[in-house]
């Protein structure tokens, strides 16, 4: 029996997650972590009966306990339940599938506890991959990507020697505006933005393909992930998103993990590496398929790739600035504040206004997080 911790069990990820729990019954699930979703949080506690749940407010944990009366389950509100479901002692694994920078002092927390982290949110590593994985090495626990592209790559690595790679490959679908002008862009709306052509994600990441800052962030995670240096990873756009990504070795052979476009594949790897178990759904049929294609990413058009690009090559906390600036900026743009090519001037906006601090602590981290919500807070008000 292996037993599992969610955080973000009612998102995307989280919700793909339980669909395999559902599937393998030989994992258990002990913690479940939740936002607002205060009715689908009551149906998992009801359906896989965790010891221990957490909603983001303290309201909302009181009408989760009046409603959940007649079990026997602990529920603890806020970065508290987080943190306390990170350190559940019954946990061996913790899928993080929380969005966005909360997640790095719970995934910091469980890792302290020697429990493996089935990562999917990706915002940490990118933020505080500088502690994370020395730390999780120390630790001796596994950082397992659920993120298909990174999913992909540590597929494509398995059995060979790492010091024998020499690039990654990974692949982008390009999002609902491939091929687009800037002029073009200035016009799109949220519901255009929220149509990602193979993918069905949450609101957030959905506009971060669009945007193509998900790429970016992508390359901050893998360059912690693989222990890379950003000039061995390669983006390249890959419209029918068949190929998840690659990895070239120094005598020039490539190993690609392909498949149809589907996160539970890399969720259910890695839940149970390095075991590969049964999945139905949907194979890729080659004939049907007929032909795949390959391109540049287009950097002048979408510039949010390009900052992303000299914030991980600037390093430091300025990754931080750009994504904390991204964040609030996908934010006001899914609240129909701002328009969608005032998300990567926002972004811009905040690392020319700020001084990178190396190697910043975790401290440092989220005091650079407020700093650049407060400016983009001043700047929009
Ligand atoms: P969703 O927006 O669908 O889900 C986010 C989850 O986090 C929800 O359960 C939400 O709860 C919860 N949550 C949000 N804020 C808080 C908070 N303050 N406290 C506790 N819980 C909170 O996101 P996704 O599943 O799409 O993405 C999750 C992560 O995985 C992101 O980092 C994303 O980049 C990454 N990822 C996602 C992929 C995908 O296919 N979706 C692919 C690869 C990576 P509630 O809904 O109850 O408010």
């Amino acid at each position: 029996m292996k037993k599992i911790a969610i955080l973000g069990s009612t998102g995307s990820i989280g919700t793909q997650t339980l669909e395999i729990v559902r599937d393998n019954p030989e994992l258990q699930v002990v913690g479940l972590a939740a936002g607002t979703n205060i009715e689908l949080l009551e149906k998992q506690v009801r359906e896989f009966q965790p010891k221990l749940v957490s909603l983001q407010r303290e309201e909302d944990c009181k009408e989760l306990k009046t409603r959940l009366a007649d079990l026997e389950v602990q529920i603890i509100p806020g970065m508290e339940g987080l943190l306390a479901i990170a350190e559940m002692e019954e946990a061996q694994i913790l899928v993080t599938a929380i969005v966005g920078m909360i997640g790095i002092r719970p995934t910091i927390a469980a890792i302290k506890k020697g429990k493996d982290i089935a990562l999917a949110n990706k915002e940490t590593l990118v933020t505080a991959g500088h502690i994370i994985m020395p730390l999780a090495a120390k630790m001796g626990v596994s950082i397992l990507p659920v993120d298909s592209e990174h999913s992909a790559i540590f597929q494509s690595m398995q059995g060979e020697n790492k010091d024998r790679i020499s690039k990654l490959l990974i692949t982008a679908s390009g999002g609902p505006f491939r091929g687009r002008t800037r002029q073009q862009l200035a016009q799109v709306q949220l519901e255009d933005a929220l149509k990602h052509p193979n993918w069905s994600m949450g609101h957030k990441i959905t506009i971060d393909s669009a945007t193509l800052v998900n790429k970016g962030l992508e390359v901050m995670e893998a360059k912690w992930l693989f222990g890379v240096r950003l000039d061995q990873i390669q983006v390249v756009v890959h419209p029918q998103s068949i190929i998840h990504s690659m990895v070239e070795y120094v005598d020039g052979g490539i190993i690609a993990q392909l498949g149809t476009p589907d996160m539970k594949l890399p969720i259910q790897y890695a839940l149970f590496y390095p075991d590969r178990r049964p999945m139905a759904g949907k194979r890729v049929d080659f004939y049907e398929l007929g032909s795949i294609t390959f391109e540049k990413p287009d950097m002048e058009t979408f510039t949010g790739f390009k900052l992303a690009m000299r914030a991980a090559a600037e390093g430091g906390s300025m990754p931080t600035v750009f994504n904390a600036a991204n964040e609030r900026a996908v934010s006001l743009f899914l609240g129909r504040k701002i328009r969608f090519l005032q998300i990567p001037e926002m972004i811009e906006l905040c690392m020319d206004a700020h001084h990178s601090i190396e190697n910043p602590s975790v401290e440092e981290i989220l005091r650079t997080e407020q700093e650049t919500y407060e400016l983009i807070r001043r700047r929009t008000e």
